[in-house]
């Protein structure tokens, strides 16, 4: 076996979580390999618009930031928005969330998720990767045992070598299953729509969401004055919403955010995601380690998925690189305990209360719908509340 086919660190999977993930622990001094069963992202391209967008987090931005990648993101097209708007009756009875109010700049900033794949790519350099090629099996070493790296068959019939295996394939993640972890999973009877569209009457660097008794309805601002919505909406409606030409389906919008927003004028193509909460039992096997999606999925009502992925790979660095310096096995269970413990705890925290919100706003539970019903001066004083829409609305605070 060559030298090409031994590496310390394996990533499988290059979504936004795997390609960070790669980058991190090679800057951090580990040999890594990273497997993509797609291709790699197309580099970013002005004219063309990606429909999936992220609300980045400042504990995201930082990473990016610390690998080099922000700049060529904000070089390309970012949006900050410093402000949040929520409701459910009455816009006008809604919250306002201000990152003035907190001294920040903004509470988060909206980012293409291609883009975060491509600029990400981009600062991989010399790092082997392999696309187009499945990673089709993984044997883990035997705890114990003479051999300390794993096996992976990948699809063009070359095998790889690596002590630590990170599993970055997503929520329905194939090594997962393999290494035989179990998940805590539910699906929602919901799909969430995405799609950009122009509005006549929002405030420039604003984001709202209204939370229907069929699901919420987030905006997003993107750079250049468009918005990028998602729905998420029970099944039914769902179908109902797809099924719409551009008038009727702006028109649907235009109703739902209570035409608070001015007029609504549908831009391109709609696409639809299945929503589940999926938590894995344990994050890590011997030899193997789980981040991102593979690890936990969440509804995005929060927009915080890729968020904590991008922890995920923050924590995971910084406890591999600690156990190296000091001169420990870095991908001993260990190791790898003390990043499950850590993460887990937040992870879980973070779905709670986004799992909390929905079903609080849900139809069959009145509960926060209700209160945010009674308006702005109510809910203020019910301090939990305000709280938890709080850190939902201010991924920028993380
Ligand atoms: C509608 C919607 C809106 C969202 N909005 C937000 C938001 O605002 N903010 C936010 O933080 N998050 C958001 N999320 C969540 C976010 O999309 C996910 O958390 C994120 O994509 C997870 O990234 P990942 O890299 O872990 O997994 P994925 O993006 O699923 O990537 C997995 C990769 O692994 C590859 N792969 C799989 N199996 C193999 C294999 N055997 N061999 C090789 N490669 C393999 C796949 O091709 C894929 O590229 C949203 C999600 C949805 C559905």
């Amino acid at each position: 076996m060559s030298r090409a086919d031994r590496c310390d660190i394996a990533v499988v999977g290059g979504g936004p979580v795997g390609v960070v993930a790669a980058l991190a622990l090679h800057q951090a001094g580990f040999s890594v390999q990273l497997v993509e069963q797609g291709g790699p992202p197309p580099p970013f391209d002005p004219a063309q618009y990606d429909s999936r967008v992220y609300a980045v987090a400042a504990s995201s931005a930082r990473l990016l930031e610390r690998l080099g990648v922000w700049p060529a993101i904000a070089a390309a097209r970012i949006s900050p928005y410093r402000q949040m708007q929520v409701w459910a009756r009455a816009a006008e009875l809604g919250l306002l969330f201000d990152a003035a109010d907190s001294g920040q700049a903004a509470l988060g900033w909206i980012v293409e998720q291609d883009l975060i794949r491509a600029a990400a790519w981009q600062r991989l350099g010399d790092l082997p990767v392999r696309t187009g090629v499945q990673v089709l099996s993984v044997q883990l070493p035997e705890p114990g045992g003479d051999d300390t790296h794993g096996v992976l068959q990948i699809g063009n019939g070359e095998q790889l070598r690596a002590r630590l295996v990170v599993a970055a394939d997503g929520a329905d993640s194939p090594l997962r299953e393999q290494a035989g972890i179990d998940t805590v999973t539910w699906r929602y009877a919901q799909r969430a729509i995405v799609a950009q569209l122009t509005l006549a009457e929002a405030p420039a660097g604003r984001a709202f969401q209204r939370f229907l008794e069929t699901g919420p309805l987030a905006f997003l601002p993107l750079a250049d004055g468009r918005h990028s919505i998602v729905w998420s909406a029970d099944t039914a409606r769902a179908a109902e919403l797809l099924a719409l030409d551009d008038r009727a389906f702006a028109a649907a919008l235009a109703e739902a955010s209570q035409h608070a927003l001015g007029e609504v004028t549908a831009l391109g193509a709609r696409s639809a995601f299945p929503l589940r909460l999926l938590h894995a039992r344990d994050y890590h096997r011997d030899g193997l380690v789980l981040v991102g999606d593979a690890a936990h999925a969440i509804h995005p009502l929060a927009g915080q998925g890729a968020n904590l992925g991008f922890a995920d790979v923050a924590e995971l660095v910084t406890v591999l690189a600690a156990a190296r310096d000091a001169g420990r096995d870095w991908a001993s269970a260990r190791a790898l305990s003390a990043y499950s413990r850590a993460r887990k705890a937040a992870n879980l925290e973070m779905l709670a209360l986004t799992d909390g919100l929905y079903r609080g706003f849900g139809s069959a539970l009145p509960g926060l719908r209700e209160v945010l019903g009674l308006g702005l001066e109510t809910v203020n004083r019910i301090a939990p509340i305000k709280a938890l829409l709080a850190r939902q609305a201010a991924a920028g605070s993380g």
